[in-house]
């Protein structure tokens, strides 16, 4: 039995969420065993820990990385954790399906834990909007997806709402890419029967907001999730970090860590 404290390294530290994951994982009997930055954007780290500008120097000093950077360097984290025995928390969003593959081929060699969002209440309306997609039919009810977030994010629609649009085009039996309709402009034609529509809103600060809209002629139903804050995220992929110990190779989400398949 291994009673040594698990060695966490941040990549993308000095991010809005990897700030946060310093001061989550400084609250467990886990240690920080450093992390990877742009230099450019370390300024008040509060966290004192070694920052490497190589991934492969943080995953020789880890047990498990969490990784909250940018898709363009996913690629390339997948390949440096391939043959290793460290798992891999992967919050980035915006992934390529080239890069998405690669995440796949890797997870037969280490655990991921691979989740758009790792809010619990996020995890839970995935769940729910995959049953209300098998419970109300295309034909009369449809579906749009909003999203809303700060005026930095890089990537649209986000990879919830993404998500999202995954789990009911699974309740339905259809593949998300031929159904879903993004960004709307000029004359598009009437709506699909049975397309899945995404809008996306960018301003201020807003952490993370999501809808899941069923709409029929005759009623409304609908699911929200708002996160007020981004520390949501940063808990759970600590959370995720610890259950991935001693976990076989694999590709995991947040509803494995929460035990929500089981519902
Ligand atoms: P951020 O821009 O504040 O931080 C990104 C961090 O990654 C920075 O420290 C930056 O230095 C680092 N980085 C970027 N490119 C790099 C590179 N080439 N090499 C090394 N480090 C690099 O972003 P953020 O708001 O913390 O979000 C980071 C990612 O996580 C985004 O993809 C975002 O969409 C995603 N995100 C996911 C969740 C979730 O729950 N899964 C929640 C929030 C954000």
């Amino acid at each position: 039995m291994n009673l040594s404290p698990l060695r966490i390294g941040i990549a993308g530290i000095a991010g809005r969420v990897g700030r946060l994951l310093c001061e989550e994982i400084s609250s467990t009997h886990a240690t920080i065993s450093g992390g990877t930055s742009l230099s450019k954007d370390l300024l008040n780290l509060t966290c004192q820990v070694p920052v490497f500008d190589e991934i492969e120097a943080l995953i020789n000093v880890s047990d498990v990385i969490i990784d909250f950077t940018n898709a363009s360097i996913t690629g390339r984290h997948a390949k440096a954790l391939q043959n290793s025995q460290t798992a891999w928390i992967l919050g980035t969003t915006g992934i390529s399906d080239e890069d998405q593959n690669l995440i796949e081929e890797t997870s037969k060699t280490i655990p991921i834990v691979q989740a758009a969002n790792f809010s619990p209440g996020v995890a839970l309306m995935i769940r729910l909007a995959s049953e209300m997609a098998k419970a109300l039919p295309a034909e009369n009810y449809d579906v749009e997806i909003l999203e809303a977030h700060h005026r930095q994010k890089v990537d649209a629609p986000s990879g919830t709402a993404i998500a999202i649009g995954e789990a009911i085009a699974k309740g339905r039996q259809v593949d998300l890419k031929q159904v879903q309709e993004v960004g709307r402009y000029g004359v598009t034609g009437a709506r699909k029967k049975n397309a899945i529509g995404f809008a996306s809103l960018r301003g201020g600060q807003i952490v993370g907001e999501h809808s899941a809209f069923f709409i029929s002629d005759v009623e409304e139903i609908s699911l929200t999730h708002k996160a007020f804050d981004r520390r949501i995220f940063a808990r759970g992929a600590v959370r995720s970090a610890f259950w991935s110990v001693d976990k076989p190779a694999g590709l995991y989400g947040l509803s494995h860590v929460l035990g929500l398949d089981s519902i």
